[in-house]
């Protein structure tokens, strides 16, 4: 993902960016073959497998393996390097998400892709962005939310003022 940078101070709190623009930038597969095209407009990253088998897009090109910055071992360097992956799991039943990305099921994210919101999805991307779950005690006068799991089917107005909360605390390191 990249942000898009507006001259002048937008929205809450001097956040900068007037739009979040999210790209897909690679694929990962076992076999090149498994992809039905054969253009190369997007990378593809074939022969990188995790500890469990699956296909994952190279580590050296990966923000979650080099929080410094350094893409220097990734072909096309830092043009083209990732910032999060979705991983997608054959019977893998919830979720999972963090700064490396998102993991969910298969069968459960390719089944909901006309849904507005894949609500299973949009919770692990809040964890992507910092947020925690809420597995043992609710907000003081808040019963349903994202964060919260299986309380809400959608982003709600007290994950967004979460989300605003972390920015209060680290929009100092960007000079704001
Ligand atoms: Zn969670």
């Amino acid at each position: 993902m990249d942000g898009g940078h507006g001259g002048e101070r937008q929205g809450h709190n001097a956040w900068p960016c007037t739009t979040v623009p999210v790209n897909i930038v690679g694929w990962a597969v076992r076999n090149r073959s498994t992809l039905q095209w054969t253009d190369n407009s997007i990378d593809i990253h074939t022969g990188n497998l995790d500890g469990g088998g699956a296909p994952r897009c190279s580590p050296d090109c990966g923000r979650f393996f080099h929080q410094d910055g350094n893409y220097s071992r990734c072909p096309g360097g830092a043009a083209r390097h990732y910032d999060q992956s979705l991983w997608l799991t054959k019977g893998f039943h919830g979720g999972a998400g963090g700064d490396w990305g998102q993991r969910m099921g298969q069968e459960y994210f390719t089944g909901a892709l006309n849904q507005e919101n894949i609500r299973i999805y949009l919770h692990e991307v809040g964890h992507t962005f910092g947020l925690d779950d809420f597995y043992d005690w609710t907000p003081t006068g808040q019963c349903c939310f994202l964060m919260k799991a299986g309380s809400a089917a959608q982003i709600t107005q007290f994950d967004t003022w979460m989300l605003r909360d972390f920015w209060r605390h680290l929009k100092g390191r960007y000079g704001l």
